[in-house]
């Protein structure tokens, strides 16, 4: 039941062979069972079983709310949630319960579907990995899974995983069954990511398609809500429901009139699919190429124009993003100084040293070492020489997607991170920032620019761990995206961690699945 999609979980309460508060409590039951991967910060268990009474006696009634009704979903930590906690996996916030729902959340629970909990992160959202959280790292559950554990040798308890990130909590919790959708933030790939370390669709769609209202900043010009989902068709279900104007949003805007369902036998013929030149990126795995080539032979062989493109100002987009970055940083976290909001050093003889004690005590390194750098970047005698310039680079890197969409090509193929997931112990012994900024190289001008971009798991590496590809459409091409994506999905047929989980029931069975599907 847990390993179902949304549309066929839907089905299911609806002919009522399930009730809402069966599958809420098996989602429950599952969080508990796996704890040790640490995807939750909070676990809203009681809020989840009345959410799920209610659903049940709509459903009972004939009047179900939506699609969604009775489903459970994840949101991550730095949404805010009324009367919730929403920590944003730092010590400074590990107290707030803000007195509101952020958009996305409400919209999600006015279809009915059940919250059943804040999920861990990087701290606000700052990080590729979900290992720089307040609660500690989350683990990814495909490090295991069954394939991972065979083809390793390695004891999963010493040898785990990351989840990528910053939205690791999400991705795990989809990736491992706890929910069947769950939110995330992409601000520089955030919700790719982990997406496609942990074998889920993820989808960043069109800034401005989705309302931030609620979604606690990083980056204003760049933050959008991601989708996390286990299918691309439930992606595009969420994303109708999330979709559209919100007042207190300014940034938003309509969503294009498209049909809810996508096609199922989507015709590429007519298509036109970029593999941009620059993306063959130092430290890009050997596996991931192969699996890039995969595809874009697939695309070949049905039919479809598979051309190389230039986007020739990828090279600075890690640096141009940084300055960016920080200097948004600098600016949206100067709300946190312990009293507006925010934890509050003891340490008070005066109100500057209370604020810098706050601060100090309340961000962790990653955090506080880019309100440095933004600070810096927008010194008055700074200013042009970093942020102006960045603003000029963002506009080239913009202007390269815009030259080669307007050539006919209708879809960029790229990989959405250079390998598959690495091992906590060697994250961690690598200087871990740089690597985070390194991974984010196929992801972070798409935020730049503003586009949609999902992210589609497509095999397991030899390791046994997923591999994912990504996909970049022209702004609000959302739905087409996600048609072409849904494409691949129908043809790479990856497979649910549940298929590896009766290892000594069905052995045989998951020894032919791991052959299909390992390269
Ligand atoms: N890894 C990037 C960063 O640390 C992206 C973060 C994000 O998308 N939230 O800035």
């Amino acid at each position: 039941m847990l390993s179902l999609t949304i549309k066929e979980a839907s089905l299911a309460l609806r002919e009522g062979s399930i009730s809402p508060t069966e599958l809420c409590r098996k989602c429950l039951n599952r969080i508990k069972k796996t704890q040790h991967l640490n995807a939750f910060i909070t676990v809203t268990d009681e809020l989840a079983l009345r959410q799920a009474q209610e659903a049940e006696t709509r459903l009972l009634q004939g009047s179900p709310k939506g699609l969604l009704d009775g489903i459970p979903f994840a949101v991550k930590d730095n949404f805010s949630t009324e009367n919730i906690k929403t920590t944003c996996a730092s010590r400074m916030l590990k107290d707030y319960t803000p007195p509101f729902n952020a958009t996305v959340v409400q919209k999600l629970l006015d279809q009915g579907a059940v919250m059943v909990g804040k999920t861990n992160m990087d701290e606000f959202a700052m990080g590729a990995g979900s290992t720089d959280g307040a609660f500690g790292p989350v683990r990814n559950p495909w490090g295991y899974a069954a394939p991972y554990r065979e083809n390793t040798g390695l004891d999963p308890d010493s040898n785990w995983v990351v989840t990528g990130g910053s939205s690791g909590g999400s991705a795990a919790s989809v990736a491992s069954l706890t929910s069947y959708l769950a939110l995330g933030s992409d601000t520089g790939g955030s919700t790719r990511n982990p997406g496609s370390l942990c074998g889920v669709v993820s989808l960043k769609p069109t800034y401005g398609l989705l309302s931030r209202h609620g979604l606690i900043p990083l980056v204003n010009s760049m933050d959008v809500p991601g989708i996390i989902t286990r299918s691309v068709g439930d992606a595009a279900l969420v994303l109708d429901v999330l979709q559209g104007v919100d007042v207190k949003d300014s940034t938003t805007i309509p969503a294009p009139s498209s049909p809810t369902q996508l096609p199922e036998d989507f015709d590429v013929r007519n298509l036109c699919v970029g593999i941009p030149n620059e993306y063959h990126a130092p430290g890009l795995s050997e596996e991931t190429v192969e699996q890039w080539s995969r595809v874009a032979d697939m695309f070949e062989r049905a039919g479809a124009r598979v051309e190389q493109v230039s986007l020739p100002h990828t090279q600075y987009s890690i640096v141009c993003y940084h300055v960016l970055c920080c200097a948004e940083v600098a600016s949206n976290m100067a709300r946190f100084d312990g009293l507006e909001y925010g934890h509050r050093s003891e340490i008070d003889s005066s109100t500057e040293t209370m604020y810098a004690a706050s601060r100090h005590e309340g961000f962790n390194d990653v955090v506080r070492g880019r309100i440095l750098s933004g600070s810096y970047f927008l010194l008055k005698q700074n200013y042009e020489h970093y942020f102006l310039k960045a603003q000029k680079v963002r506009r080239l890197i913009t202007d390269d997607f815009k030259h080669v969409f307007n050539s006919g090509v209708d879809v960029l193929l790229t990989p959405t991170t250079l390998a598959d997931a690495a091992r906590y112990s060697d994250f961690t012994q690598e200087d871990n920032r740089t690597r985070s900024l390194q991974d984010d190289v196929f992801t972070q001008s798409v935020n730049m620019a503003g586009l949609p971009a999902v992210s589609v798991p497509t095999a397991l590496s030899r390791r046994g761990l997923p591999i994912g590809l990504q996909l970049i459409a022209p702004a609000l091409q959302d739905k087409r995206l996600l048609s072409v994506a849904q494409w691949i999905e129908q043809r790479v047929g990856f497979p649910s961690i549940s298929e590896f989980e009766q290892r000594s029931e069905a052995s045989d069975q998951w020894q032919k699945t791991k052959k299909e599907h390992t390269i």
